[in-house]
């Protein structure tokens, strides 16, 4: 497999590559001041730039829809690529040569190697294709592809291809290109033979070409035609450098842009219902190829969806409604469920795929089967409701204790609620008493919903404007962006002084990345804080504090960073003394008098430590 890409290779695309000269390929940007640039963000639809670039840190933010990273994500989200493709992608134009991790002996060869691969996957993809369209014994295969409605125009839409019977028809072919036995052995093209020479792997089927998502062949999905082939229905590439089962979706190089607009996407069985689909006009559709959709095929679709913080799109399943489909749609629930309010279900009627629909009610009636589609909440749990006769009250009794496990299983508790008032609904029975069973298969005992529902959420992103958080916000600013300026000053504060969650936590993260005292700044620092924190929201508003400019003129001034420091403290310090006056106030003087003494003492003090940040915070905002 190939192998992570070395931290050498990043670094040095880091170095030789500016970020301005990686987005000026996508946007124009115009001076900002202070060393900052702006332009139209490619993200999002604007008129007046919100799109901010730190050139020096490598960081960019967009205040518009909060899209923010460095130039490895700008790539990423703006071709949709995996990290991996994105940082050859930057290599290639900084002219570092990608060098992997664990990539074998010769891990220098590795680059090189995935382009071979590519090449003879090109090369073969051609070689099907002319066999389809020219070989006498396609004909099963021209023949099975015309029954199920696509002509010449859709096979060659598609590159579908025939491989012939022979044992060494691509195999000689791929040699006569100059391809050695062992890269076609490690593209999965071939197969060992018993005397070492390879044998051609797919013989005797239609072979589908299986592309990434830039267009480039990375391996074959191949159908059975032949009675005498004792195979299985449908073979596929092996795990290759190129091909990793888990990720690839078939399709999404043509479904790529459609799924990148409209915001969904399809997912579908087989290869010949992503060409229905397609040709029908649902020009979002997918396939996995040889296994059930993962968490790494939501992860590509993540991508085209092109979400920053929240999941935007849909993502329709088409299930024929046997059990298969319904165990799918309930496993969605024990995987990760930040996204279940954005899966989709469409029923496939009569039990017919999406390609068996085209060929018998047309084009239209593929489009009204995606467009039927209901919420996979809603559909495992009506599957859970299917199996009793809710027409007698055993049968809805029964029907409860199977359905509301299922609805437990939210995690999402406003949404599980919601479910569980729907479920009520859908049996006719009493709200409040579905809610309860739903809820006390749900929690422990001792944590009710409304307890859980108070629990401490992420922390939100403090408004950038808010006055009463400008000094927090200056001070995190200079820390991400310089924190030689503040030194060990920084790493002495006091917790208490940031009052705002986030900023706390970006603070945690800059204790964590070693602190102040003994950082340089620059990029390294600044991803060094991103990855201390802990969540990508916080992540986030790292990369918003290294990019918005400080508000100072002179940004090497000393005085102004200690200034802000004295102040950040004394509002702290006023704080603590508000508490405290307080405090006197409900004490008793006189009952009370040696509790009452020492808070005045206390006061006093901490009015004279006021008093003297108050000078030294001059200057500050
Ligand atoms: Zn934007």
């Amino acid at each position: 497999m190939t192998g992570r890409i070395r931290e050498d290779v990043i670094v040095a695309i880091r170095e030789r590559l500016p970020l301005d000269q990686v987005v000026s390929d996508y946007v124009a940007l115009r001076p900002a001041g202070a060393g900052r640039l702006k332009g139209l963000c490619p993200f999002h639809d604007e008129k007046t730039p919100s799109f901010n670039v730190n050139a020096a840190l490598g960081f960019y933010k967009c205040f518009g829809c909060s899209a923010s990273g460095d130039a490895i994500t700008f790539v990423r989200e703006l071709e949709h690529l995996s990290f991996t493709e994105a940082v050859e992608v930057l290599a290639r134009k900084a002219g570092v040569e990608v060098t992997y991790e664990q990539g074998s002996a010769a891990p220098r060869q590795q680059g090189s190697q995935r382009q071979r691969l590519l090449d003879a996957h090109r090369d073969a993809a051609a070689y099907y294709v002319a066999q389809l369209h020219e070989s006498p014994e396609a004909e099963i295969g021209r023949a099975f592809l015309r029954e199920r409605g696509f002509d010449e125009t859709a096979w060659s839409h598609f590159g579908v291809g025939y491989a012939p019977t022979g044992w060494e028809g691509l195999t000689t072919h791929l040699r006569a290109k100059g391809f050695t036995n062992e890269e076609m052995l490690a593209g999965g093209l071939a197969s060992q033979g018993q005397r070492g020479t390879p044998y051609d792997r797919f013989r005797g089927r239609l072979v589908w070409p299986i592309r990434d998502m830039k267009g480039d062949v990375i391996g074959f999905g191949a159908r059975r035609l032949r009675e005498d082939d004792t195979g299985p229905k449908y073979l596929n590439t092996p795990e290759t450098p190129l091909y990793k089962k888990s990720q690839v979706l078939y399709g999404v190089d043509l479904a790529k842009n459609d799924i990148a607009t409209r915001y969904k996407a399809v997912v579908v069985e087989g290869y010949t219902d992503v060409m229905a689909c397609h040709l029908a006009g649902e020009t979002t559709a997918v396939a996995t190829c040889g296994t059930a959709f993962g968490p790494e095929h939501v992860q590509v679709l993540r991508r085209l969806l092109m979400d920053q913080d929240e999941f935007r799109g849909r993502v329709v399943f088409t299930f024929d409604g046997d059990d298969a489909g319904q165990k799918a749609a309930l496993k969605a629930f024990d995987d990760d469920q930040r996204f279940v309010t954005q899966l989709f279900v469409a029923v496939q009627p009569d039990g017919l795929d999406p390609c068996e629909l085209r060929q018998q009610r047309g084009d239209l009636a593929v489009r009204d089967l995606i467009a039927s589609h209901v919420p996979l909440a809603e559909f495992a749990i009506r599957s859970a409701l299917a199996r009793f006769d809710l027409e007698i009250p055993e049968g809805r009794v029964s029907a409860l204790a199977a359905a509301a496990p299922v609805v437990a299983t939210l995690k999402d508790w406003s949404l599980r609620d919601e479910y569980a008032r729907r479920l009520a609904g859908w049996l006719g029975m009493d709200e409040q008493a579905v809610l309860a069973r739903v809820r006390g298969g749900a929690a422990p005992q001792s944590e009710s919903g409304e307890r859980a529902r108070r629990r401490p959420a992420a922390p939100a992103r403090p408004d950038p404007r808010d006055p009463g958080l400008i000094v927090e916000r200056e001070v995190m600013k200079l820390a991400v962006q310089r924190p030689v300026m503040l030194g060990p000053e920084f790493d002495a504060l006091d917790t208490v002084v940031f009052t705002a969650p986030a900023y706390a936590a970006v603070r945690a993260g800059v204790a964590k990345a070693g602190g102040t005292a003994t950082a340089v700044g620059g990029n390294e620092w600044v991803t060094r804080v991103r990855d201390a924190v802990e969540t990508d929201a916080v992540r986030d508003l790292v990369t918003e504090l290294a990019v918005e400019p400080l508000q100072t003129v002179d940004e090497e001034d000393q005085r102004y960073a200690s200034s802000l420091v004295a102040r950040l403290e004394e509002m702290a310090l006023t704080r603590q003394i508000q508490e405290l006056k307080g405090r006197l106030q409900r004490l008793n003087p006189v009952d009370q008098a040696i509790e009452y003494n020492r808070a005045f003492g206390e006061l006093i003090v901490l009015e004279q430590r006021k008093k003297a940040l108050r000078e030294r915070g001059v200057g500050a905002i």
